[in-house]
């Protein structure tokens, strides 16, 4: 009878231990997946204990850095890039382009997911673009189309120039024998889509529902406005979202007074204004259809300096051991702000949305003096 006992109890801990080594959930997360494409999303959820510890509040990061191409812009141009094969614009296994206009991460998405996928990447950026994006997109292999900085309202500007190029691309193809898309991220619905479809049930999971504030900051407004439209109208969650806003940026008096005091629009003529700031990714002076489709899921606006992102920044490098691109310190500033204001006990997601690598030539060179005694109060000026 013993050994019998024994024998069952074994196998039963056996066919236990196969379940565990077959589904247990921490076996699932290293399951190989089938390309790099697969690796986007499902991003990992920090406390930033430095700041949860002096504010009283609980704040977390979502590591959108963790993303294979390193920021929340996979998702949108996985997104972008998909939406196009549904449509028949571009075909797995056909020649096909992705054109883009853009300084910032959407083109290092692109060009890894157009080659993990077979496409070809071209991209369009003003000739000032930081050295590392630039060697970024180069390693990648992608078609890089350096312009003047110029406004929007010139074809030549970068935008235009990825447009064009595509046109021009679509008109010597006419029998479809290479295929080609702009991804248009400004105006793509595909980009507000896939963070109401995919970061903002992400962000519900990991915080089983217990969220008093959202932080993000707004480039094309995808992200704010996919989360918020989600926690707000999906999750039926009542949290308050905040547009983190860097100086010289209109968002701020757009959501707070109604008003882009410097978008100035007169007799069909635009004129937008610089933003002035180090801050990269974030922060305009025009209205987008991503931003539309959530403005009004936004409850206010905080303005940060670069002073406060630059300290801010050092802060979380030499505390948490974070180290963050400008954009998140920007919204890691708006999170104390947000919880002195909720108060202890309260929750608080910000989207980290780089890595602080991405902004060695500029950002972080004016914040390389890291002071290992400066106190949040200090970060906070
Ligand atoms: N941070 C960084 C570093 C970015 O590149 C961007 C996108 N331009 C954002 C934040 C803002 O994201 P969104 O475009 O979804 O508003």
């Amino acid at each position: 009878l013993l050994s019998s006992v024994v024998t069952v109890g074994s196998l039963l801990f056996g066919a236990y231990s196969t379940y565990q080594l077959l589904y247990c959930k921490s076996d699932e997360i290293s399951k190989p997946k089938d390309g790099v494409e697969e690796l986007i999303g499902n991003t990992q959820m920090v406390k930033i204990r430095s700041l949860s510890n002096a504010t009283g509040a609980e704040i977390y990061a979502k590591l959108e850095l963790g993303n294979p191409a390193g920021s929340a812009k996979d998702r949108v141009a996985l997104n972008i890039i998909k939406m196009a094969e549904k449509r028949g614009d571009l075909v797995r296994g056909e020649p096909g382009w992705v054109f883009e206009g853009t300084s910032g991460s959407t083109g290092i998405s692109i060009a890894m997911i157009c080659n993990a996928l077979g496409y070809r990447a071209h991209i369009s950026l003003p000739d000032d673009t930081s050295l590392e994006k630039l060697a970024l997109l180069e390693s990648l292999g992608a078609t890089v189309n350096k312009v003047k900085p110029a406004s929007i309202v010139d074809p030549n500007q970068y935008v235009n120039a990825a447009k064009k190029a595509c046109e021009t691309l679509l008109r010597e193809n006419e029998d479809g024998s290479v295929k080609g898309v702009f991804a248009d991220q400004f105006e793509n619905e595909a980009n507000w889509r896939v963070h109401y479809e995919t970061t903002g049930p992400e962000i519900y999971k990991q915080m089983e529902g217990r969220i008093d504030g959202f932080i993000a900051g707004c480039g094309t407004g995808g992200t704010i406005s996919g989360v918020s439209k989600y926690l707000k109208e999906k999750a039926n969650v009542s949290c308050k979202v905040v547009l983190a806003d860097p100086q010289g940026s209109g968002f701020y008096n757009r959501i707070n007074h109604g008003v882009m005091y410097d978008f100035v629009e007169k007799e069909g003529t635009r004129r937008r204004h610089q933003v002035d700031t180090i801050i990269e990714g974030i922060g305009l002076n025009r209205i987008t259809k991503n931003f539309r489709k959530g403005e009004t899921f936004i409850d206010s606006s905080i303005r940060v300096s670069d002073q406060q992102a630059l300290d801010m920044a050092k802060y979380l490098s030499v505390n948490d051991g974070l180290f963050v691109g400008s954009s998140t310190a920007i919204n890691a500033v708006a999170a104390v702000k947000l919880a002195k204001e909720l108060g202890p006990g309260s929750r608080i997601v910000i989207i980290a949305c780089d890595s602080g690598s991405r902004h060695l030539s500029k950002f972080w060179k004016e914040a390389r003096e890291v002071n290992r005694d400066l106190t949040l109060e200090q970060a906070m000026h």
